[in-house]
């Protein structure tokens, strides 16, 4: 295990932006030599010093000979009023790689350590300045591809999780307060009231507990986006649809960089919800195979998807291939589309039976037809019973419905034998509850836990 020090520990350096060209380029430094060794770096034109929360003109320098490295604005920031409760200085230079090397080297060279990933949010959890779940809300929001998830990101990041979970706490807090006071005063009978305040404030905190761990389906969702496929014969108009959505959503949400229309993946906002369409490369690349080539093609995107949206082309007669598609929709979330309906329908929708499953929706991407349906039909499909929530607290990891969970047991088990057993059995409990709930802000935890969820992180984060 490594040793990490609130206070007193090493200096840490790292780039805080990302490698590559731009702008500007941060190199950041924590710790309690921060500012000694940017004064070593740092010259000002009129000599001034750094002044906390202040930023400063002024050239990075080789300290041996003077000579200058980079124009740069340098902001200190003195402990505790920073990200990680130490003092920080910020060096803001030219982007590219070579400045940012130059003076991250320099930094090195003057005894700071190259901070490991994640070392940054590390200390700020450490010196209790984000719990854990904030932690992770902060990669999270990093990482977010679309509006809904950064916002959910940034509300669990602002401390909504954690703070409903205290709230959980609280209320067994107060619950395991009664019951001390009846195993410090056995002899005098538990009042009534007082058992039926705790029992009650026990029922809150499980049924609590078990709400929460219930948003986590929908959370994970817009977190990470809807995986959907979009699947069907070639030519039957997948990709006019996809880009119909595109088109037609106004919440369309930035490409990554560097990449066209042929990407693999794609993200579209459709009623809040994020979608992270999968293998539209694959999509469009499919239209000039044979059918049955092209069928197997989209189908593979079915496997791991949440949501499916199975394309049929209704001015012609259904084909074989069709059945192929229709054959692989029983038990997964899916909307059928009969598209090109602007066309006279070559066959009765009768032929798909009569099942209220997968929904149908008529639309045609030529004329923009039925997309308002068809996302009606994808939000109902997508997140089930009409249950929506972009938002309110969701809980978006395993690790904290794993807590929940694990709490809403003991506080089940903490019920039972309140019934029955001593309150000695019933304190044991409620404490294994307690604990449950405190790993989601890592009041109690492990190095693991602490190691895989800032090893996420980049370096400089
Ligand atoms: P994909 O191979 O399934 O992606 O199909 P495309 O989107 O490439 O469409 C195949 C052809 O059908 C193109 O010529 C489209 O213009 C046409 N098409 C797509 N949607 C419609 C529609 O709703 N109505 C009509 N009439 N034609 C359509």
């Amino acid at each position: 295990m490594k040793a990490y020090h609130m206070t007193g520990g090493d200096t840490i350096a790292a780039p805080a932006t990302p490698p590559g060209e731009g702008g500007i380029g941060i190199v950041r430094i924590s710790g309690p030599r921060a500012l000694g060794i940017a004064e070593r770096l740092f010259a000002s034109p009129r000599g001034r010093r750094p002044e906390s929360h202040r930023a400063l003109y002024g050239h990075i320098v080789e300290p041996e000979t003077g000579e200058p490295v980079d124009e740069v604005l340098l902001l200190y920031m003195k402990a505790p009023r920073t990200y990680t409760r130490e003092d920080v200085v910020e060096v803001h230079c030219h982007g590219g790689m070579v400045p940012l090397s130059r003076v991250l080297s320099l930094a090195l060279a003057q005894g700071a350590r190259l901070a490991e990933p994640g070392e940054f949010t590390r200390r700020a959890f450490l010196a209790g300045r984000l719990d854990l779940c904030q932690a992770e809300a902060a990669l999270d929001l990093i990482r977010a591809k679309t509006e809904a998830a950064g916002h959910l990101a940034l509300s669990q990041l602002e401390g909504g999780l954690s703070g409903r979970v205290r709230e959980l706490r609280e209320m067994l807090l107060l619950a395991a307060a009664h019951l001390e006071a009846s195993i410090d005063f056995p002899e005098e009978e538990m009042e009534l009231a007082s058992m039926e305040e705790m029992r009650r404030l026990m029922e809150a905190a499980r049924d609590g507990a078990a709400s929460l761990a219930g948003t986590f389906r929908e959370g994970r969702l817009f977190r990470d986006g809807v995986k959907t496929a979009i699947v069907g014969r070639p030519n039957v108009g997948k990709s006019s649809l996809l880009n119909a959505l595109l088109s037609r959503s106004r919440a369309i949400v930035a490409e990554m960089p560097g990449t066209t229309r042929d990407v693999i993946e794609e993200h579209l906002s459709i009623r809040g919800l994020p979608l992270l369409m999968m293998d539209t490369a694959g999509i469009r690349g499919a239209r000039d195979m044979v059918e049955e080539e092209g069928v197997k093609r989209s189908l593979k995107a079915l496997t791991d998807a949440d949501l499916v949206l199975a394309v049929l082309d209704a001015s012609v007669p259904l084909a074989p291939e069709d059945r192929l598609v229709l054959d692989r929709l029983s038990d997964r979330n899916a909307v059928l589309v009969l598209n090109k309906c602007d066309l006279p329908m070559a066959w009765e929708e009768t032929l798909l039976g009569n099942d209220s499953f997968p929904p149908r929706v008529r639309t045609s991407a030529r004329e923009g037809r039925g997309l308002e349906d068809l996302k009606d039909a994808i939000q109902r499909a997508a997140l089930g019973s009409g249950a929506f929530r972009s938002d309110g607290v969701l809980v978006t990891t395993l690790r904290h419905k794993a807590a929940l969970d694990g709490a809403r047991r003991f506080i089940e088990a903490a019920l039972d034998a309140l019934a029955s057993e001593p309150p000695e059995i019933t304190a044991v409990e409620l404490r294994e509850a307690m604990d449950r709930l405190a790993e989601i802000g890592g009041e109690v935890t492990t190095e693991d836990v602490l190691e895989r969820i800032f090893s996420e992180f980049c370096i400089g984060k």
